[in-house]
């Protein structure tokens, strides 16, 4: 093992985790309290490095609970790159065949990213998908409607103080309101694929192409943000992701540099922000 050879004799969490295939979990059940704790500093940031021994690493390493989950791990890799290997194929590669399936894959992502549970992480890597997804059916021709829809927000009062705008209240400052009302603003777009709907919407400045303007169609309603309950198991996600981004290159990619850059400046767009903003007031 290689990742052995460049062990310091004490190595922090971080040297752990990523070098040497350890988690969180198996640290505290395998190895425990530190062998040294540090205390350091940068700049104002302030915390505690926890260090521990080569050998006590080493030793624990060959405990059958580590080499279990390693192998696992590996395992879970290799049907990961199977798995990916076997989409042109099944498709024959012709990404638009893929498609439903694929359309289908981003519904139960879009549903999920909404849920509490779901990570900052997967939160962004979701959006990405969604944002290419939605510019690539657009460009092939998929869209049947999009709209621009305004969301007007009103102010919110202030709970410490009930509105009345106390001059003393720590929450307002004096003014009475949490939060000023506020318009949010997204293109909606509807989709037909092989008879299908699916109706998705961006926030307006993460759209990098220009939509053509139409009106909304009659049934359409105004979205609620809240959790819905997600069609897919949560062990296909993974699937799900591999064939949308295989789908999106094959489609001739869309924008995806700029799209990407804009959401890992922002992290987690979309939506869910929507929903925070209620939740937090
Ligand atoms: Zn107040």
């Amino acid at each position: 093992m290689t990742a052995l050879d460049s062990l310091p004799p004490l190595a922090n969490k971080t040297t752990l985790l990523k070098q040497c295939g350890w988690t969180p979990g198996l640290i505290t059940l395998l190895l425990g309290k530190p062998d040294l704790e540090k205390r350091k500093a940068k700049g104002s940031y302030r915390w505690v490095e926890h260090l521990y021994s080569r050998d006590r690493v080493i030793e624990a390493m060959r405990d059958p609970r580590f080499i279990a989950r390693a192998e696992a791990r590996q395992q879970r890799i290799e049907l990961q790159v199977q798995r990916k290997a076997q989409i042109p194929q099944q498709y024959r590669g012709n990404w638009r065949d893929a498609l439903p399936e694929a359309c289908a894959g981003m519904f139960s992502l879009n549903r999920y990213a909404k849920h509490r549970r779901c990570s900052e992480l997967h939160k962004v890597e979701i959006y990405r998908l969604k944002n290419e997804l939605i510019e690539a059916l657009y460009r092939h021709g998929y869209c049947s409607a999009s709209w621009i829809h305004r969301l007007v927000l009103e102010a919110q009062l202030c709970r410490g103080c009930g509105g009345a705008g106390d001059l003393g209240c720590e929450r307002c400052g004096g003014s009475g309101i949490y939060r000023s009302a506020r318009t949010l603003e997204f293109w909606c777009f509807q989709f037909e694929v092989a008879g299908k709907r699916f109706c998705w919407h961006q926030p307006l400045d993460l759209v990098k192409f220009s939509p053509l303007a139409s009106v909304p169609p009659q049934e359409w309603k105004e979205f609620e943000v809240k959790e819905k309950p997600v069609p897919m198991r949560k062990d296909q996600f993974a699937r799900a992701k591999q064939l949308l981004d295989w789908v999106i290159r094959e489609a001739g990619g869309s924008g995806e540099n700029s799209v990407k850059q804009e959401v890992s400046q922002r992290g987690a767009v979309g939506p869910f922000d929507l929903w925070q903003l209620k939740v937090a007031a």
